[in-house]
């Protein structure tokens, strides 16, 4: 068999490790499975590309392999949870400059055809805008740009020149590679400052979806970079990475009611977000108090949000759970889908905790039955729980699906103040009849009622 067969079985053969890998992805309990079989079809064929192509000389391969590696071992290690979003942010960002510096060391203005300049084109064009568009939101998310949206008179103009005239420069490159080969140049610094204009007018609350709609650029990116190089696997890979991308992105503005285009153009976030008069009062529980009453429910469930992850509470929230089911309670969590700050959050803390993928229940499951919980325990959930999204149409958070965590008996909210949540908007749920707030520090908080139980 010629080598060049083998080369494309093996190719197919990692093309079906992705898509088994993903599939493996859906769902939490084959997730890590997932991970690896994907991870396995992607070593596979870098060894084959590798060993193939004869690139260049196998000492700078192997010296890029460990420094890369060593490079991401130790970002894994050390970034904190609540920081995931901004890793993969950074990750996004060199999946784009990869795809960009590969369309332009493809580039040979003496051999190359119209097909392979269009390929080239669209690799770096959209590989620039994920870089750059990529960094930017890594800042926002990190604060080390104001997370408020930047928006000035004429923006739209501004951008819509920049995208014209990139446009304008690719028709050019294209019509004629070996002739206008500088136009490549023009559409790099182009696409570059697209990609800062195009995330700079979105809040940094919305940067989670910025960052898988990025995610999704970097594999088309990868796709086009692909069609340049004439290999197949990147082609697959980079659709595959394209295509769940833009799913994601979907599921992420579906869930939180809005549309992709009122996430990128809207400004949501700006302080304009109004806050409104609110009836009721705010009635503080302590810990002690808060025991008895969880001492005496037959089901509790618990509604973990984005201050869980900052308190780091997961495993104090497993101790408690395993001391109420000993209590003879039924113990459920209930997971909204963009609780916290990236999708399956939630999932992925409270796994770590080694929480059961049975009692991890999702919105649209526990809602139907939220009466019957004697006690709601909403662990620094905020806007998932807010229940003007379902009754007040002036909020602007109106129209998200949340969990109805005011219908259970009791509520008890924990938190550290009566700040808002991401969205800047405030939550009558803390001022309802049936809501006790437990102010404080989330694992503080639990781990005094976990003292209580011992007791
Ligand atoms: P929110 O951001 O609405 O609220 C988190 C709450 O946690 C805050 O009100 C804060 O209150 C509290 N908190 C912070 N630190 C602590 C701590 N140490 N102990 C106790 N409480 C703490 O989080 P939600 O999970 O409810 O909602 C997620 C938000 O993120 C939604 O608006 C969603 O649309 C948005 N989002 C999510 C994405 C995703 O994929 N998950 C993607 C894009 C956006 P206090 O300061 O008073 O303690």
């Amino acid at each position: 068999m010629n080598t060049a067969i083998i080369i494309n079985i093996t190719y197919v053969f990692s093309a079906i490790l992705f898509i088994y890998g993903l599939k493996e992805l859906s769902s939490p309990a084959t997730a890590r499975r997932g991970n690896f079989i994907s991870s396995l079809g992607m070593f596979i064929a870098v060894v084959v590309t590798l060993f193939s192509q004869g690139i260049i000389e196998y000492q700078w391969i192997l010296l890029g392999v460990v420094v890369g590696g060593i490079i991401g071992a130790l970002a894994a290690r050390m970034v904190a949870m609540t920081a995931m979003p901004e890793m993969v942010a950074l990750f996004n960002g060199f999946g784009g400059l990869a795809s960009l510096l590969v369309g332009l060391a493809a580039f040979d203005p003496k051999i190359v055809s119209q097909f392979s300049a269009a390929a080239i084109f669209l690799s770096v064009f959209i590989g620039g805008v994920t870089f750059t568009g990529s960094f930017i939101a890594w800042g926002k998310l990190s604060e080390k740009i104001t997370s408020n949206p930047i928006m000035f008179t004429g923006q739209q103009i501004v951008n819509a020149i920049l995208l014209l005239g990139l446009l304008a420069a690719g028709v050019l490159l294209i019509s004629n590679p070996s002739l206008n080969n500088d136009y490549l140049w023009i559409v790099i610094v182009l696409s570059l400052l697209l990609g800062i204009m195009f995330v700079i007018p979105i809040g940094g609350g919305d940067m989670p979806v910025v960052i898988s709609l990025l995610n999704s650029y970097s594999g088309l990116a990868a796709c086009a970079a692909g069609f340049a190089i004439n290999n197949l696997l990147l082609i697959v890979a980079g659709s595959l990475v394209g295509a769940s991308g833009i799913i994601l992105t979907q599921i992420m503005c579906k869930a939180m009611n809005r549309s992709l285009s009122n996430v990128l153009f809207s400004g949501f976030g700006s302080p304009k977000t109004a806050k409104g008069e609110i009836e009721g009062t705010v009635k503080p529980i302590i810990a002690e108090d808060a025991f008895y009453i969880l001492e005496a429910a037959s089901s509790v469930l618990i509604i973990p949000g984005y201050g869980m992850a900052v308190a780091q509470a997961q495993h104090i929230v497993k101790e408690l759970q395993e001391l109420l089911e000993a209590n003879g309670a039924e113990v459920v969590y209930g997971v909204h889908p963009v609780a916290g700050r990236m999708p399956g959050h939630m999932n992925v803390l409270l796994a770590e905790a080694d929480v059961s993928y049975d009692v991890l229940l999702e919105m649209e499951a526990v809602n139907p039955r939220i009466e019957n919980f004697d006690v709601a325990i909403v662990i620094g959930a905020n806007d998932v729980v807010n229940p003007a999204a379902r009754e007040d149409e002036s909020s602007p958070l109106y129209g998200m699906p949340i969990v109805n965590a005011d219908l259970a008996r009791t509520v008890f909210v924990l938190k550290r103040s009566m700040a808002s949540g991401f969205a800047g908007v405030e939550n009558p749920l803390f001022f309802k009849e049936n809501v006790r707030m437990l102010f404080g520090d989330a694992k503080e908080s639990i781990s005094q009622l976990v003292r209580e139980f011992d007791q």
